[in-house]
């Protein structure tokens, strides 16, 4: 059952009921979610639910109708983000993983790891001990494999994966492994999944190639009751009458999983297609079904692979992959995870925000209230959990960096549809001291909101921001009962209605405010135009040290009043084949009719270039130049 505790419980109360509990047979946990704490109690017992309600500090208690307690989005309402050193997998972000089927030799994964790792996977796969069909393939290379891989994965700086395949080997791979993988074959390997619990390293738990989804489940539950939460689950493909490909990919897994369970699930397309061709698409639609992310088979010659040659990836079909991955990641709303660009560790390097590296709890700024799009952009971006800390303008986000009271900030600087945000290009200048350390986009998707006992029918006055309701205007067309009220922040009409607690009011938002206001959703994605984005910019003061290896820049600049300037400055980019993402000009405040340039650059990896054409636009330029930013993208 899961008991969720008073916000004021003290910590006597607590052990109290922890007691309680464990008297009568319960294991407990306690579990710190986003809005509120519970206790998860599981086990046999039957005590009536009713008397722990009667208990000091306990708010209410709900019963957990599945045969999987742990593993249930009953028992956990937020996702559960699987920590593998710096990397975190589930939430707002895409991992993911590539490698041989086998490690075939310590060249062979050396290779593997540069390219796996140069086309953007954040974790290597190798196997050393091969479940084969047939006693006479390849069976693995055992102990050698793994230390091949270990020597690969620290190369590159990635975390390698490998599978388990007896209760006996768990010691000696803890050694080299950074994540056990439980195969298909192994999934209800009950000793096997205790074992794994047991250790208390990150599982990723294949789905058996006959498994129900309850029965996999089960399994993972296995493995949460030895006290081991970091389980990740891997749908590959379920036998079905249908011999064309290996297996048959049970997309709909994806969104069952999501339902039932907080744990992450990712997808691994080459053992449930088997066919190379079908690798790339069959993993798209597994990311736009809400994967958290793709464990790939690749190869440097997949030709001579030793197994499963004939779905393994050629190292240029999965770095297509990886770029159609990233451009899909932004209409499902999350984020790929990098890793910074390097040819080794690098040992003391502060690392990259967004990364989820290093540093405690951050404070990051938006502007507006509590479900902002920002605070979702922000979400996406920063990986550990920071506190969102809501201001009231975007002047406050910048001195709230300025002074120090926050780590980060975040902005909004142009809507795919509406176009830049003047107000933060401007701040920029006026904050010389703050600078861009990194971007994200963001879909926005907007719902119309309503109080719990409203209908869609009820509302006749819509409160939004104008943007919000200029961008749904073909919802409100078609809905001509409806008047649209101007409001100063989308999140703040989702406040607003939330008081009045009028049935007939309605605010068109984010739908993450129906959580935060209490409030409920009465449309989702009611956007004119469903290709809506908008761009933000990370902001930290000067002084911070971050990402090393940036691969882009935002530069300002003026240029003479005399013919031609503005063509000179571009022709040093041109010379340095400087790659321009963005030029936009802004009035110079203070001289009406005069102008000042934005420009996105891309940084290429020979950086010396980039410095070169700076150095010769400072020299064109009227007023100076200055750098804005240099971050990752
Ligand atoms: C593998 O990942 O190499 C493997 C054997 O996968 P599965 O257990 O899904 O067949
Ligand atoms: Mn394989």
């Amino acid at each position: 059952m899961v008991i969720v505790l008073k916000r004021g419980i003290s910590p006597e109360q607590k052990d109290g009921l922890r007691s309680f509990l464990e008297n009568r047979g319960y294991q407990v946990r306690e579990i710190v979610g986003k809005e509120e704490t519970i206790f998860g109690a599981v086990g046999s017992p039957r005590v009536d639910p009713r008397e722990v309600e009667l208990l000091a500090g306990v708010m209410k208690v709900i019963p957990i109708s599945k045969p999987f307690k742990l593993a249930s989005r009953e028992m956990k309402t937020d996702d559960t983000l699987v920590s593998v050193g710096p990397l975190k997998i589930g939430g707002r972000r895409i991992v993911v993983i590539a490698g041989p089927c086998a490690v075939e030799s310590r060249e062979q994964i050396l290779e593997t790891a540069g390219l796996a790792r140069a086309s953007g996977a954040v974790m290597l796969r190798g196997g050393a001990f091969k479940p084969r069909s047939s006693p006479y393939s390849f069976q693995g290379l055992g102990e050698e494999g793994l230390r091949y891989l270990k020597e690969a994965g620290e190369a590159v700086g990635l975390p390698v994966v490998s599978e388990i395949v007896s209760t006996d080997h768990a010691d000696m791979m803890k050694e080299y492994v950074d994540v056990f993988q439980i195969g298909a074959r192994n999934m209800q390997n009950f000793e096997l999944l205790k074992k794994v619990g047991h250790i208390g390293r990150p599982v990723i738990l294949k789905r058996g190639l006959a498994a129900t989804i309850e029965e996999w489940l089960m399994a993972a539950e296995y493995i949460l009751s030895q006290g081991n939460d970091d389980v990740i689950l891997c749908e590959r493909g379920i036998r079905t009458f249908e011999t064309f490909t290996r297996n048959t990919l049970d997309i709909s897994a994806i969104p069952v999983i999501k339902n039932l369970s907080h744990l992450p699930i990712i997808v691994d397309p080459s053992h449930a297609t088997g066919l190379r061709e079908k690798v790339p698409p069959v993993g798209l639609a597994a990311i736009a079904a809400g994967a958290d992310g793709l464990i790939v088979e690749m190869h440097p010659d997949p030709a001579a692979a030793l197994s499963d040659g004939p779905q393994t990836l050629y190292p240029e079909q999965f770095e297509k992959l990886m770029r159609d991955i990233e451009a899909l990641a932004v209409v499902v709303g999350k984020e790929v995870t990098k890793i910074p660009r390097a040819s080794g560790p690098r040992p003391g390097v502060v690392p990259a925000v967004g990364d989820g590296m290093g540093e405690g709890r951050l404070r990051v700024s938006f502007q507006g209230a509590r479900g902002a799009y920002s605070e979702s952009a922000l979400r996406g971006f920063f990986q550990q959990n920071p506190e969102a800390a809501p201001k009231k303008t975007f002047d406050d986000v910048f001195s709230s960096v300025l002074d120090g009271s926050s780590d980060y900030g975040i902005v909004p600087m142009e809507n795919s549809l509406a176009g830049s945000i003047h107000e933060n290009y401007d701040l920029l200048l006026r904050y010389p001291d703050i600078k861009i350390v990194g971007e994200t986009k963001l879909r926005i998707v907007h719902s119309l909101m309503g109080i719990p006992e409203a209908s869609l029918e009820d509302i006749r006055k819509v409160f939004s921001h104008p943007q919000g309701l200029a961008q749904c205007s073909r919802f409100l067309d078609e809905h001509p009962q409806m008047e649209g009220v101007p409001f100063y922040d989308t999140a703040g009409s989702v406040a607003f209605i939330a008081q009045e607690k009028r049935r007939d009011y309605g605010a068109i938002a984010n739908e993450e405010t129906a959580k935060i206001y209490g409030v409920k959703v009465l449309k989702t994605g009611i956007e004119t135009n469903p290709l809506n984005y908008t761009r933000f910019f990370i902001l930290a003061r000067s002084d911070r040290k971050v990402d090393e290896t940036p691969n882009r820049a935002s530069l300002v600049f003026s240029t003479p009043d005399t013919p031609g300037s503005l063509f000179r400055c571009m022709g040093v980019l041109a010379e340095k084949r400087l790659n321009m993402k963005k030029l936009e000009s802004r009035p110079i405040p203070g001289k009406p009719w005069r102008y000042m340039f934005y420009v996105d650059l891309e940084i290429p990896d020979d950086m010396d270039l980039f410095h070169q054409a700076v150095a010769e636009l400072k020299k064109l330029s009227e007023e100076g130049l200055r750098v804005l930013g240099m971050y990752r993208v």
